[in-house]
């Protein structure tokens, strides 16, 4: 590791008891959500940046009202779907007013709708395509609000919404990145969410994406090369799970793991040489990271190892190597996941505090996906330290007085309550601890 490393990273010497977590975790959400609501109207569209930022209006998963969308619609499946005996643990930290408005499926539901409703009348094309970027992500949302509601009219409209760009993504591959952020794998991920969600549905919301699924993966490979697969952006080749090769493999792998049948009926050559090209530029990325420490951002910045964040670096390899692992039933996966989560637990609480992208709740869920494969309670307590930073006084008082170059604001978040980047991301990482789901953007 590099000298450097401290001056970014915290090293967790005092961390905080480790009774009554979930108990612990629940009310830190709430105490978010109730942040939430006081600052952000429902059917707010601006990006409700810091105060040194003009607010405008912005539609993303990101940074934007698409976050705001999300958490309702989380929180709706959080609670309609929370165990009774999860239950019992979360009621400690509500009044008896606030219990059975907090256990209200309907009012989520309600502020979903609200929600999207503004959202959608003011819906236009953007030049993005992708589940984080693109305005279509709304109508992926959508979708589920009106399965939900069994609006069936409406969930089909919203489904031609998200297919509506696929013609054009076929036609002209060439005119699009390749990476998660912006790219066609991030388009992708939309067709994987809806596939898993209404491909074994019966009736009128049965929808299969299998074949549109298998296609993008052609595209997506034929772009990376075989062998070693690279991801080109901007000039540079990056590795991690935003910009890079990671991404691009978690997608991959996603889908293969969907749609595994067809897609060694429909050409097992091109199969076999996919899951050949993951394994090889896996393995180099794991001999990368056991000679280094880390996984640098490209191969351009080879000796650069300081930045653990899901964006760039290990956090965003946890995922796909547990998938590998799975798939190809290899142990060195397993192996190198668990390894990699020792080192981030090292060095992944970062003094950026916030979010996902590059934030310690996002490192939190390379902990969440290990314990979810292992049960190994170990990495339990790893992630409930790292989700309570901001309980952790020695973690917190760094973060708010972090002078991070790339934000407007000392200490604070430009987008503090958005999904990737803010609090809307934090509260997805404190309900998947309790109760996990899936890692927004990049699990279905
Ligand atoms: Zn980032």
């Amino acid at each position: 590791m590099k000298g450097n490393q401290r001056y970014t990273q915290i090293h967790l010497t005092n961390p905080l008891p480790q009774d009554n977590m979930i108990e612990n975790v629940f009310e830190s959400l709430v105490n978010e959500l109730k942040q939430f609501r006081q600052n952000v109207p429902v059917g707010c569209l601006t990006d409700k940046c810091s105060h040194q930022q003009k607010e405008k209006q912005d539609l993303s998963m990101f940074s934007g009202a698409g976050g705001y969308l999300y958490l309702y619609m989380r929180m709706y499946e959080f609670v309609k779907t929370l165990p009774e005996d999860l239950q019992t643990f979360c009621t400690s930290g509500l009044s008896d007013q606030e219990l059975p408005e907090f256990y209200n499926p309907e009012i989520y539901l309600d502020l979903a709708q609200k929600q999207y409703d503004a959202m959608q009348a003011i819906l236009k094309q953007d030049r993005y395509i992708t589940f984080l970027m693109s305005n279509i992500a709304t109508s992926l949302l959508g979708a589920d609000l009106y399965f939900i509601k069994k609006d069936k009219e409406n969930f089909s409209k919203n489904i031609s919404q998200v297919l509506g760009v696929f013609a054009n993504i076929m036609a002209n591959p060439n005119q699009f990145q390749q990476e998660l952020l912006y790219g066609i794998p991030g388009y992708l991920y939309m067709f994987l969410w809806i596939n898993k969600r209404y491909s074994k549905e019966q009736g009128p919301y049965q929808l299969d994406l299998t074949s549109h699924i298998f296609n993008l993966c052609k595209m997506i490979v034929a772009q990376c090369g075989d062998g070693i697969m690279k991801c080109k952006f901007f000039n540079q080749t990056y590795f991690g799970a935003a910009h890079g090769i990671l991404g691009i493999i978690q997608i991959l792998l996603l889908s293969y793991e969907q749609a595994k049948d067809y897609f060694h009926l429909k050409d097992e050559k091109f199969t076999l040489k996919m899951l050949e090209s993951i394994q090889l530029t896996l393995d180099y990325l794991i001999k990368i990271y056991y000679k280094q420490g880390n996984i640098p951002p490209s191969a351009e910045d080879i000796q650069s190892v300081e930045l653990q964040q899901f964006c760039h670096g290990i956090p965003g390899a946890v995922s796909p190597l547990l998938k590998a692992y799975q798939i190809f039933n290899n142990q060195d996966y397993m192996n190198a996941s668990i390894h990699m989560s020792e080192t981030l637990y090292k060095y992944g609480m970062i003094k950026k505090g916030y979010g996902i992208c590059h934030g310690i709740p996002g490192n939190s869920y390379g902990f969440m996906q290990i314990y979810q494969v292992t049960k190994n309670e170990k990495f339990r307590r790893y992630a409930f330290q790292f989700l309570q930073y901001k309980q952790n006084p020695h973690v917190f008082n760094e973060v708010k007085n972090f002078p991070f170059y790339d934000r407007h604001v000392v200490g604070m978040s430009d987008n503090p309550f958005s999904l990737m980047l803010g609090s809307v991301g934090d509260m997805c990482a404190m309900m998947d601890f309790i109760n996990y789901k899936r890692m927004p953007g990049y699990e279905v």
